[in-house]
């Protein structure tokens, strides 16, 4: 397989030429130039895989420059006990809950589904740099989620450094433990006094300085990488092959299954796309977003209009507080062809908007997506619900899915949500919509009491700077 730019300015190249690039040249982004088709019997004789062996043979169709074998020991080492419990992705039914199942995406280190990404990457990305005998110094800025996903998947690797910007005092207790008990030596965890924008704007400004940039070899692995997109379409591939194990005598094409999923960034549910585009029989896409619902509106009316971050609301599902869905340029290059893009697109920076209301039929009966807004007594209402039928729990971010799952449930079609989040990671909200605090796990209480390593920095540039030259490593 081979990646071109959206914006059409970049030579077709392979997946480990883009793996460690952000944004192309021409600053649009990675798109494979086509995909592959999955026939029922190629998804069929995937059925009797583990999670690591499927997530090779998927991955594969991406990562066609890496030697299969090599693949292999990458992917085992990624989803192996290490970093993720048997079996990787487990779903359940929630029976008193209008049929839905859940996918559980979030039983790794950091108990959110960018580590199913993420440890790919911790093992891609080294892997890589060893064949070209580079190194890698990530400079990231994080309000939580991503960040601690990174760290866990980096820590103690050769060749790679991060340096993590966080907003001092503005994280979660457990976002906090999370990231700063991390003792390896190539992780720095860089509190800035300010907020997470500051953070932001402090890493745009080292990438700006190109000389520094390039001296010191720094990178980033953001949503918009496009292994972490590869790695995510495993898990739509395995959704489908283990909702269809209970079906023994249904022919395999008659499984049709809708999927809900908690939507910010567009890079979960652009995966799940990649996987539908290529033949897994997913039905629909629903795409839930909380108040914060710059897609929903794109699904329903057609029309893209990012917001500033001023309009982003701070919300109970905070991972979803996004108003620019960075990887939705992909699926518009999809739904307007590789000719039309370049020029339509540009109204979205000239004028702040893009309307494609002529396609929205098409992007509800070519391509599946349907979409809901949840809010903070959404959450709390489908928490509570979840709780009273079989006493579990579920993160805000996944009572967004399942809300709005609920809300264009079609009887007699299995609905899957996929559970970005665990519930012990948001004990607040949780406690908000039951009335009363849960017991917190004992693992998590460890992680509590660990020590912690961080530097706090003025909202200045040089002291990060100072940081850097210290301890980024240098290539031969
Ligand atoms: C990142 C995140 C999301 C949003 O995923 P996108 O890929 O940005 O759409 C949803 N839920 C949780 C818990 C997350 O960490």
């Amino acid at each position: 397989m081979q990646f071109v730019s959206t914006r059409g300015g970049m030579a077709p190249a392979d997946f480990c030429d883009v793996l460690l690039s952000g944004l192309a040249p021409d600053g649009g982004l990675a798109v494979p130039d086509s995909l592959p088709t999955l026939s029922g019997a190629h998804l069929e004789a995937w059925r009797p895989l583990s999670y690591p062996e499927l997530a090779a043979e998927v991955i594969g169709l991406f990562a066609t420059d890496i030697p299969r074998d090599d693949l292999t020991e990458l992917c085992a080492a990624a989803y192996g006990p290490d970093a993720f419990p048997e079996p990787v992705v487990p779903l359940r039914a929630l029976p008193g809950v209008g049929g839905l199942m859940l996918a559980g995406l979030s039983e790794g280190p950091t108990m959110a589904f960018k580590d199913l990404a993420m440890q790919f990457l911790g093992q891609a990305v080294p892997y890589v740099l060893q064949r070209t005998g580079q190194v890698l110094n990530i400079l990231g800025a994080t309000s939580g989620d991503t960040g601690s996903a990174a760290e866990h998947a980096f820590r103690g690797k050769e060749g790679v450094t991060v340096f993590m910007l966080s907003p001092a005092g503005r994280m979660s207790d457990i976002q906090r433990a999370q990231m700063y008990s991390i003792p390896e030596g190539n992780i720095h965890n860089i509190a800035v006094r300010g907020v997470f924008d500051d953070c932001q704007n402090l890493v745009k400004a080292l990438n700006n300085d190109v000389e520094f940039k390039a001296a010191h070899s720094l990178g980033a692995v953001n949503s918009i990488n496009i292994g972490r997109i590869a790695a995510q379409v495993v898990y739509y591939v395995w959704t489908w092959l283990r909702v269809g194990d209970g079906l023994v005598d249904a022919a395999c094409e008659d499984v049709r299954i809708d999927i809900a999923v908690p939507s910010g960034n567009f890079g979960n549910i652009y995966a799940g796309h990649l996987a539908r585009s290529m033949g897994v029989p997913i039905r629909r896409l629903i795409l839930a977003t909380n108040e914060n619902n710059v897609l929903d509106e794109f699904f329903r009316t057609g029309i893209y209009r990012p917001r500033p971050a001023a309009e982003t609301l701070a919300t109970s599902s905070p991972s979803m507080d996004i108003s620019k869905a960075s990887n939705l340029e992909r699926f518009i290059w999809q739904l307007l062809g590789a000719q039309d893009f370049p020029s339509q697109w540009a109204a979205v920076e000239t004028s702040g908007s893009i309307d494609l209301s002529a396609h929205l039929e098409r992007m509800e009966q070519e391509f599946g997506f349907i979409s809901g807004t949840s809010t903070h007594a959404d959450r709390l209402e489908a928490i509570r619900r979840v709780h009273a039928a079989d006493g579990s729990l579920i993160d805000p971010h996944t009572a967004d899915g399942v809300t709005v799952a609920l809300r264009l449930l079609e009887p007699g079609v299995t609905t899957v949500v996929m559970e970005t989040a665990q519930a012990a990671k948001f004990p607040e909200t949780i406690a908000e919509a039951l009335g009363s605090p849960q017991e917190q796990p004992e693992s998590l209480l460890a992680l509590l009491a660990m020590p912690q390593h961080v530097t706090t920095i003025p909202n200045e540039e040089a002291p990060l700077r100072q940081i850097i030259e210290e301890h980024a490593l240098h290539g031969s």
